[in-house]
């Protein structure tokens, strides 16, 4: 990664991945094609790297129109990984449908979900679930939130059994055929439809 770095500076241009660091946060600032991550820009999309010494500025022209980072105003699916009351942590799995090669970490706070009841994640989301976010932001951090039907949980396991989840009559209540436990989830409007190949 560092040969990469003395070839942007001395080149000012280069083909990068998805990923590829291209210097640190102090070298240059995150333009357009490029995302922030522990102190590293790195490369969002395939394409060429240029860098502006002058303006000290990093950026991605993409040669590929694959979204392969997650961009404000996109769809995503991501497996929770832990909840608390108002914040849950969640892994992106897949970007407008399409499943991505690499995983972004994005937070789920209890003010992005709109319109619903109830407010408290642990009562609505659990670690495991297969969520459908909406991209709130992403510069440094991405922030995820649920905002309408399409939006919510699409897949969940029960929490004693682990068998998935099945939806029942009535809105965001789910249930086990295995050992008939009864969950609550915050649902999307096509929760156990969508077909979700987990690794
Ligand atoms: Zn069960």
């Amino acid at each position: 990664m560092n040969n990469n770095k003395e070839k942007i500076l001395e080149n000012l241009e280069l083909f990068v991945v998805p990923g590829e660091r291209l210097g640190s946060i102090e070298e240059g600032i995150s333009e357009f094609g490029t995302y922030e991550d522990e102190g590293n820009v790195r490369a969002a999309y395939i394409g060429r790297a240029t860098i502006d010494k002058e303006q000290k500025k990093f950026s991605v022209l993409p040669i590929t129109k694959m979204p392969i980072y997650p961009y404000k105003g996109q769809s995503v699916i991501a497996k929770i990984t832990s909840v608390q009351n108002t914040l849950a942590v969640a892994q992106i799995i897949a970007i407008e449908g399409e499943f991505i090669n690499k995983s972004f970490t994005g937070l789920l706070h209890s003010s992005r979900i709109r319109g619903r009841y109830e407010k408290n994640l642990r009562r609505i989301i659990k670690p495991g679930d297969l969520v459908r976010c909406k991209v709130i932001s992403s510069e440094g951090t991405i922030h995820l939130g649920i905002s309408g039907n399409f939006f919510g949980v699409i897949e969940a396991n029960c929490s004693i059994c682990g068998r998935i989840l099945k939806k029942i009559g009535r809105r965001n209540q789910l249930r086990c055929d295995n050992c008939g436990n009864v969950e609550i989830r915050l649902l999307a409007s096509d929760y156990g439809v969508v077909k979700v190949s987990k690794k």
